[in-house]
C-alpha cells in the first residue's frame, strides 16, 4: 500500500470514528454505553462514580486545600472578581436574544394535535419574538387544559365555531394552522378576512386553485402568508445549501432523496392521513413534499419535467383511498435528475445524496426533528462538520413574527407552498398516464434566498478549511 493509499485509510478511519462518536455522545445512554465497550471494570467505575473528580480525587480526606497554581500574578480580571455572591456582564448570546413579552407578536394556534401538541407548543419557549396568545380546538376541554398549562387566557380559547371571532383579538396577531390538510383553505382564508398573518402548515392544500385562493384571501387583506417548511430553517440544510452554492461538490448532477413512515391506522393522527378526502392524498401529500422541497431549495431550481410510478398493494385496507409507495423523478433545466420516494410502508427514514463531479453531500436523515448529520465526500477525503442543533419550529415562527415586524417577505411564501402542489399534481398525472409531465410554472426563487444573511446558517465550512 503507498503512503498515499495509507493516508486514504487513515483519512477514512478517522471520518468513520468522528462520525460513530459523534452518533455515541449524542445517546442518552452514552456514559454506559461507552463504558461497555471498554470493557466491564471501566463500566462498573461510570456507574458507581468511582475515579471521577467528583468523588474525591483532588481534595485529601482530612480536608487540606492543595494548591497547584504557580504562582505568576494572575490577570486583572482574575484576581478582582469577588469571593463573595456577585453580579457579572452580560454573556455573549449564542443562539437566543428574545425580546420582552410585550414586544414580541401574539400567536393563535389551530388544531392541537400531535404535531402541534409535541413540537409546536414547547418551541413558543425558545423563541425569542413570538408568543403564544391563543389556542383553537374542536375539543374544549382539551384546549382549556391546553390553554392552563401554557398560560393563555381564557379570551385567547376558541373553537372552530366562533373562530371568526379572533378578528376582535388585538392580542393575536398570527394564526398558525395546524389541522389535516383540506381544512388548510378553509382556516386561512377565515384567519386572513379575520385580520391575522397566516402561518400553515405543509402541504398547502390539496389543489392547486385551493392553494391560489388562499393567496388571494391573504393578498386582500393585505396579511402575510407562509408555509411551514421548517427545514428551510434547519441549519444543516442550510450549510448542505452553502456547500452546493460554493461549489464545494462541483456541478450537480444526481440527487437521491428518499422519506418513508409505516402509518398505523389505530392511530388518530393516521387516520384523517389515509382518508382522502381530508390528506388530499397519500405519501406523497405527507412525506413526499420533504424529498420534492428538498430537491428545490438543493438545486435551487426549478423542475421543468416530471415522471413517476405509484404501487400500493392491494391486499393492503390501508391504502382504500389514498396511495402508498411513490418514486418520481424531477428533471431540472441543467439536465440534473431527483430520483424520490416516499412510502407509508416503511421504518421511518429520510435521506438526501447530492451527487456532484467534485464530491458527494449526504444528509441523514435530511428533516427530522432533532438529529440530523451531514457529510461531504470528495472520495479521499470526508468533513463532517459539528453543527448545533437548533429549535428549527421556533426559528420559522420567529421568522414570520420578523417579517410582519419588519414588513418583509417571508422566505416560504404561498407560491413556494402552491409550487410543491402544483408539481405533486403533475406526478400525480405522470403515473396515472405512464408519461413524462411537463411542469407548466414560471414560478421562481432566488436560490441563496435561505442562506443570504440567515441567523441560522452555521459557519462550518470556513470552520472546516482552516
Ligand atoms: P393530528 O391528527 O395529530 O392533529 C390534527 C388536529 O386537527 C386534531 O387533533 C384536531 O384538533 C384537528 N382537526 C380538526 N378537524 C379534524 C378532522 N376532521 N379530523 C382530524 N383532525 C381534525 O395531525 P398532525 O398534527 O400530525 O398534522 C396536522 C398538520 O400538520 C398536517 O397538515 C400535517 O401535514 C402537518 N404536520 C407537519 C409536520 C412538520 O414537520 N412540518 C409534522 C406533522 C404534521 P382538535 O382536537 O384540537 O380540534
Amino acid at each position: 500500500m503507498s503512503e498515499q493509499d495509507q493516508h486514504h485509510v487513515d483519512r477514512d478511519e478517522e471520518a468513520t470514528f468522528s462520525i460513530n462518536r459523534r452518533r455515541f455522545l449524542q445517546g442518552s445512554s452514552g456514559a454506559l454505553l461507552a463504558a461497555g465497550a471498554l470493557g466491564p471494570a471501566f463500566a462498573h467505575a461510570a456507574a458507581s462514580g468511582e475515579g471521577s473528580a467528583r468523588s474525591g480525587g483532588r481534595q485529601a480526606s482530612n480536608g487540606q486545600e492543595f494548591d497547584f497554581g504557580n504562582g505568576a500574578t494572575a490577570p486583572e480580571g482574575v484576581s478582582s472578581v469577588p469571593a463573595s455572591a456577585t453580579g457579572r456582564p452580560m454573556p455573549d448570546l449564542e443562539q437566543y436574544d428574545p425580546v420582552a413579552p410585550d414586544e414580541r407578536l401574539g400567536w393563535a394556534v389551530v388544531g392541537l394535535g400531535d404535531f402541534a401538541l409535541n413540537q409546536i407548543l414547547p418551541a413558543f419557549g425558545n423563541s425569542t419574538h413570538s408568543r403564544l396568545a391563543g389556542v383553537v380546538s374542536g375539543n374544549a376541554d382539551k384546549a382549556r387544559q391546553v390553554a392552563q398549562q401554557y398560560g393563555v387566557a381564557d379570551s385567547g380559547i376558541y373553537s372552530y365555531d366562533n373562530f371568526d371571532e379572533i378578528s376582535d383579538n388585538d392580542d393575536i396577531d398570527i394564526v398558525y394552522i395546524i389541522l389535516p390538510n383540506a381544512l388548510h383553505e378553509e382556516f386561512t382564508v377565515r384567519a386572513a378576512q379575520a385580520g391575522k398573518h397566516v402561518l400553515c402548515e405543509k402541504p398547502m392544500a390539496p389543489s392547486v386553485e385551493a392553494c391560489q385562493r388562499m393567496i388571494e384571501a391573504c393578498r386582500d387583506n393585505d396579511r402575510k402568508l407562509m408555509i411551514a417548511y421548517r427545514e428551510q430553517f434547519e441549519p444543516h440544510n442550510l450549510a448542505a445549501i452553502k456547500a452546493i452554492r460554493d461549489g464545494m461538490v462541483g456541478d450537480v448532477n444526481l440527487l437521491s432523496v428518499n422519506t418513508g413512515v409505516s402509518l398505523d391506522p389505530e392511530e388518530p393522527s393516521a387516520q384523517w392521513r389515509l382518508n382522502k378526502a381530508l390528506a388530499g392524498g397519500g405519501s406523497l401529500y405527507d412525506i413526499g413534499i420533504y424529498a420534492l422541497n428538498a430537491s428545490r431549495y438543493l438545486l435551487g431550481e426549478e423542475p421543468t419535467q416530471v415522471f413517476a410510478r405509484i404501487h400500493s398493494r392491494e391486499d393492503d385496507p390501508r391504502f382504500a383511498q389514498v396511495e402508498d409507495n411513490v418514486a418520481f423523478q424531477l428533471i431540472f433545466p441543467n439536465g440534473a435528475v431527483a430520483n424520490c420516494t416516499s412510502s407509508y410502508s416503511t421504518p421511518k427514514n429520510n435521506e438526501a445524496s447530492v451527487f456532484g463531479t467534485k464530491a458527494w453531500l449526504r444528509m441523514a436523515p435530511l428533516s427530522n426533528y432533532y438529529n440530523h448529520w451531514l457529510i461531504v465526500d470528495d472520495g479521499n477525503q470526508r468533513i463532517e462538520p459539528s453543527i448545533q442543533e437548533i429549535d428549527q419550529f421556533a426559528a420559522e415562527m420567529d421568522h414570520l413574527s420578523r417579517c410582519v415586524q419588519d414588513d418583509t417577505a417571508p422566505h416560504a411564501s404561498g407560491e413556494e407552498g402552491m409550487q410543491d402542489v402544483r408539481i405533486i399534481r403533475a406526478i400525480y398525472e405522470s403515473a396515472a398516464t405512464g408519461e413524462m409531465v411537463s411542469i407548466e410554472s414560471d414560478y421562481e426563487r432566488d436560490p441563496n434566498l435561505l442562506i443570504t444573511d440567515s441567523p441560522n446558517l452555521p459557519d462550518v465550512w470556513q470552520q472546516s478549511d482552516s
